[in-house]
Formats: structure tokens, sequence, C-alpha cells
């Protein structure tokens, strides 16, 4: 999906201003923040993006944080000042979604990398995870969701798997569920109210799996 250059000048959808509830907060310090905004937008749920501390003082109900190259998106974090609100959103259990560099972001453990950012997913994630060779795929797997208590709720069928340079989990403690595989190697993770994908569900045109971020 090619995101509509209008994108450049947009900071919010139209009605998330007005909006007392509701409003996904999407991560805007570096990386692929427009294509989730563009997906929001196809869905009618209002977002906004987050590039300052100041974003967070209105009402978010949700985070994305986008694909993009993590270390760089730590160190914006910090500098912005959205580290400790965005740590806060998930520490009280409220949805975020990570894509990609965002599930490094979310990770407790990462195999090749000593940062560790909201260290919130019981899991290991080892970034750019499938060598040169193999650093950018596609691949259509079922992907399952979960309960908050970690029974199956459901499955989202031959949803389409971008992966550009992307992590791969190596390991999962038992917090987290394995939502989706592929070639053996586990790529999407919930774990109550965060969900996190090696893969890219905002450019592919298929809304499911955002559709799905939405219901948490
Ligand atoms: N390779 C990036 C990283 O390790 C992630 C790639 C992506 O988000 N598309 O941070």
């Amino acid at each position: 999906m090619v995101v509509d250059v209008s994108y450049i000048l947009k900071e919010h959808s139209e009605d998330a201003t007005q909006a007392s509830s509701g409003v996904t907060g999407i991560l805007a310090v570096q990386g692929a923040f427009a294509e989730h905004a563009a997906m929001l937008d196809r869905l009618g749920a209002p977002w906004k993006l987050l590039r300052a501390r100041e974003d967070f003082d209105e009402p978010i109900d949700r985070v994305i944080l986008p694909g993009g190259e993590s270390t760089t998106q730590g160190k914006l974090l910090r500098s912005t000042g959205l580290f400790d609100p965005i740590n806060e959103h998930i520490k009280a259990g409220k949805p975020v979604f990570g894509t990609c560099a965002g599930m490094i972001l979310l990770a407790q453990r990462l195999e090749n990398d000593p940062n560790v950012y909201f260290g919130a997913l019981d899991a290991t994630v080892r970034r750019n995870a499938y060598g040169r060779q193999l650093g950018s795929f596609m691949a259509t797997e079922n992907i399952t969701t979960f309960n908050t208590d970690g029974t199956k709720s459901g499955i989202i069928e031959n949803f389409p798997l971008v992966f550009i340079r992307g992590p791969f989990v190596a390991e999962t403690g038992p917090n987290a569920q394995v939502m989706c595989t592929t070639n053996g190697n586990m790529v999407a993770l919930q774990q109550g109210n965060i969900l996190a994908t090696a893969f890219h569900p905002e450019i592919t045109g298929n809304t499911r799996v955002h559709e799905y971020f939405l219901s948490l």
C-alpha cells in the first residue's frame, strides 16, 4: 500500500481533536507511522501522532509503535520525553501494538542488543533475524487471537505477512501467547492488551489485524 502524500501534513485524524476517548496515539519520531495512520483512517478510527511529551496530555486510549529503526526510536523516545508516558500507558495494561521495531521496543529481552526499552513483552526477540538474503520477504499465515486469560478467542485467516529486515521471537515466557509462526519462527505475540508483530500489517492494505487491535 502506498501512503497518500497528504499524510506528510497530517498530525491527527479529522475527528481526533474533539474525541474524548478512543484516540490511538501513533509514535511518530521515526519510521513507518504514516502507514498506520492511513490504516486507521480506512477504519474510521481517530488517531493522532505522538511527537512530543505534550501530545500525551490529551486522552490517548491506545498506542501504536511503528516499524523503523529501534535504536534510533529508543533514543528519540528519551529525548522527546515520550518514553515515560508510553511506559505508564503500557504498565497500566492499556492496548499497545508494536510492529517490527515496535516489537523490539516492547520486548523484555533482546538476544543481540544490550538495550531493553519498555521491557513489557515476556519474550526474547532477535533483531534482523533473517540475515541479509532473507531480510525482506512475504508469506501468508493464519493469526490466532487470545483473551486476556490466555485462552484462544479467534483466528484471522490467510493474513499477508510482509517482513522488512524484521526481528523474530527467539523464545517466549509463560505470559506471552504465540499468535503466528512462519517457517518455524514465531512472528507475532499477544500478552493481554499487548500485540506485537515482526511483520508489517500496515502496508498490506488488509485491515484485519488493526481491526483486532481496535477491539482490545
Ligand atoms: N531492523 C530494524 C531494527 O532492528 C527493524 C526493521 C523494521 O522495523 N522494519 O530496529
